[in-house]
């Protein structure tokens, strides 16, 4: 654990505590209640971080309410400023966020880095953005007026983020919505509180060489059911976004909706591939590998189910059931590791369960199924990568697992492919592999897949930052990221000028002729 994070006074370890609550200043209290955070790699302590209390929250949104005041009134391309420079600080963090995100998450260093990258791309992406929040004019049907639309800055935003991408899904949300000249108040997963508290002294760094107010950036720690629920609670913020499991989405929503507040939500994904009977075998395999073991089977877009044409059904299960078998699982800041630990004991424990549901119903485990339990694997949470060869019936291919398990579901026909793909309550990513233009067409039509992201001969996860990431059904129908997603970050209001001498009503209405004014 030689991890040297150039911020931190202390090294990690027993001794190692910081202030779980940012809101300008690090806030401690006089008997602060600490959170500890776990390494996956050897379930050895990282540090500790203290939870937010009530009064500090009380206080934090105070601070988010008041900077929203001054930060709206500074011109978006000067907040693209600020952006700019944060993304710049970025870039000199890479390597020890990276390493920091691997150390928390789990997730191999090549991975822990492309993390950060993301949040650099976004970065840059709203510097570009904080020039281009545009608004539509159209022709009024009166003489001598103007019709148009603008975007206004929004409030506070609530962002509560998941355990597996902890850093990049914040820069989705925290960089556009600066630009949108929001505040944010992050409440991230008490899984990976220590990369948030990282990448927000980076911030941190930033905003006080620029004397930006206190409260533009805020960090509360604590779990779902406390600081996520005064969060969601809370008329101070009209926006949550929040990213995690399609039952915190379905709490959240309602408990948002009740206030009449607005959401994004990025949810659970059951991500599926058609591999149709022309498909390009060594870029199947590559995708595949890549969709369904990188981060250990946990990513929201990971491939969950692989549908194959049963012309190619052996050729391609045999090679990747050698692919399977040859995958180093371990310790990820290793170089020959693909495969790390999943987060938890508890991810472990779901792993086991999917396992005794899938020989329950009738599944052939092909590779794996198994947890990793001695020599080098004795103190952390590794599972073997898994192959299941499943059939349409099961229940257990309808739920999202957070492990690396892949079905292979056979099919004959495309419109049995189709059907197959879309018959999960989840709809985020979604891949075809052919070169028939009218397959490929039809998979990306309306009768084709029904998720939020449609891809030809690539995977499912390893999403770009310019189009909008999210998807349908139980997924919450949320878009982040790149394309016009910064709408949803913002207020939209119609104005319409009349530069003119007479006051004509729409739809030609007379109104008061007989009057004396
Ligand atoms: P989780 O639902 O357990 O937790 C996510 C976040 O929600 C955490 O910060 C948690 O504290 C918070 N939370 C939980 N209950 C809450 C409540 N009642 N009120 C407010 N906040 C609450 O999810 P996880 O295990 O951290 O992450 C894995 C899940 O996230 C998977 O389902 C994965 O697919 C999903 N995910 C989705 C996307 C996407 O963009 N669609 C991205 C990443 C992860």
């Amino acid at each position: 654990m030689d991890i040297h994070f150039p911020m931190f006074e202390k090294p990690f370890g027993e001794g190692f505590t910081h202030p779980g609550t940012f809101n300008g200043q690090w806030v401690i209290g006089g008997k602060p209640d600490y959170l500890e955070s776990i390494s996956p790699i050897d379930g050895s302590l990282i540090g500790r971080v203290s939870l937010t209390t009530e009064i500090e929250y009380e206080e934090t949104i105070h601070k988010a309410r008041e900077a929203f005041l001054a930060w709206r009134k500074i011109p978006a391309p000067k907040r693209g400023e600020i952006v700019r420079q944060m993304g710049l600080r970025f870039r000199d963090y890479k390597e020890s966020l990276g390493k920091l995100i691997t150390l928390e998450m789990g997730k191999i260093l090549p991975e822990g880095e492309g993390e950060v990258q993301e949040l650099i791309d976004i970065a840059d992406f709203a510097v570009g953005l904080s020039r281009q929040l545009y608004g539509m004019t159209t022709h009024s049907e009166r003489p001598h007026h103007r019709l148009y639309e603008q975007w206004h800055p929004l409030g506070p935003v609530g962002i509560i983020t998941a355990f597996n991408f902890p850093v990049a899904v914040f820069g989705w949300n925290a960089m556009i919505a600066l630009v949108c000249g929001d505040t944010l108040i992050w409440k991230p997963s008490s899984k990976t509180p220590l990369s948030a508290v990282a990448v927000v002294r980076v911030m941190e760094e930033v905003l006080k060489e620029n004397e930006m107010p206190e409260g533009v950036v805020n960090l509360v720690i604590g779990s779902g059911s406390t600081i996520g629920e005064l969060m969601t609670r809370d008329p101070e913020i009209p926006l949550i976004s929040a990213t995690g499991s399609v039952r915190m989405g379905k709490y959240v929503a309602k408990t948002v909706a009740e206030r009449l507040g607005r959401t994004i939500l990025e949810l659970g994904g059951n991500n599926g591939v058609i591999l149709m009977e022309d498909t390009d075998m060594e870029l199947a395999l590559q995708a595949v590998l890549f969709g369904a073991v990188g981060t250990a089977g946990q990513r929201c877009t990971t491939i969950r189910r692989l549908m194959v044409h049963e012309a190619i059904l052996e050729n391609f299960t045999d090679r990747l059931v050698r692919a399977y078998k040859s995958i180093q699982v371990g310790d990820p800041f290793e170089k020959r590791t693909l495969m790390g630990p999943l987060i938890d004991a508890d991810a472990v424990r779901q792993f086991e369960k999917a396992i005794a549901q899938i020989e329950k119903e009738g599944g052939k485990i092909l590779t794996g199924g198994k947890v990793l339990k001695s020599g080098d694997y004795a103190k952390g949470f590794y599972v073997e990568p898994t192959l299941v060869m499943a059939h349409p019936d099961m229940s257990v291919i309808k739920q999202e697992t957070f492990a690396p398990i892949l079905y292979i579901l056979p099919f004959k026909t495309l419109e049995e492919a189709i059907v197959l793909h879309n018959a999960v309550p989840q709809g985020l990513s979604s891949a075809m592999f052919t070169k028939n233009l009218l397959h490929a067409e039809t998979f990306l039509g309306p009768e084709g897949s029904d998720c939020g992201i449609a891809n030809i001969n690539i995977g499912t996860s390893g999403a770009e930052i310019g189009g909008a990431f999210g998807g349908e059904k139980e997924t919450g129908g949320g878009r982040e990221a790149g394309s016009d997603a910064w709408k949803a970050y913002m207020r939209r209001q119609t104005c319409t000028i009349n530069w003119g001498q007479d006051m004509p009503l729409a739809q030609g209405i007379q109104f008061g002729s007989g009057c004396t004014t």
